[in-house]
């Protein structure tokens, strides 16, 4: 799948996303040109770019390799690196508010690594959970948030520090 690596290839595996079967497949180890079939992000001079990123010279007579990349897979998997816990009755009043500055600083992140995303914001009575990809992002939410709101702010990391937990609480 995706042998010459045409743009309307990947439009028509986008629209059939449901129906892909396991992206894993896909999944070329060692191919030097890879694109994720999901977000469209170009994996080449070994790193990843958006796809508003990709310098197409560099595509050109390429073979391109689908995959999905490894911020997609946490998404799927809903696998975070970091989680931003949010309580307090101040995010009542202020919700739109805060949930821009975090997508702000989410699509910041995103742009300098595209593997560096929220995966989700999840809410309920209590307050919201944010959870991104990897624990940095979760910790500049976590700073961003005090440096506009106040509050008070912690940071935890698993003991295999493979995920961090930020918790800010404005009452
Ligand atoms: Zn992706």
């Amino acid at each position: 799948m995706g042998h010459g690596g045409q743009p309307n290839d990947v439009k028509r595996i986008r629209r059939n996303i449901e129906n892909y079967g396991d992206p894993y497949i896909t999944q070329a180890g060692r191919a030097e040109v890879r694109m994720c079939s999901v977000c469209e992000a170009v994996y080449y001079d070994q790193r990843w770019y958006l796809k508003n990123q990709v310098d197409t010279k560099k595509l050109r007579g390429q073979e391109i390799h689908y995959t999905v990349c490894p911020a997609c897979r946490k998404t799927r998997d809903r696998s975070p690196g970091g989680i931003v816990h949010l309580s307090g009755d101040f995010i009542r009043q202020h919700k739109d508010d805060i949930m821009n500055l975090i997508r702000n600083e989410g699509d910041r992140a995103m742009a300098v690594n595209p593997l560096e995303r929220i995966i989700d914001i999840e809410g309920n009575g209590a307050g919201y959970n944010v959870l991104t990809t990897n624990e940095r992002l979760a910790q500049r939410v976590g700073k961003a948030l005090h440096r506009a709101y106040g509050g008070d702010v912690t940071y935890k990391w698993s003991e295999d520090n493979k995920l961090a937990r930020v918790v800010w609480r404005r009452d």
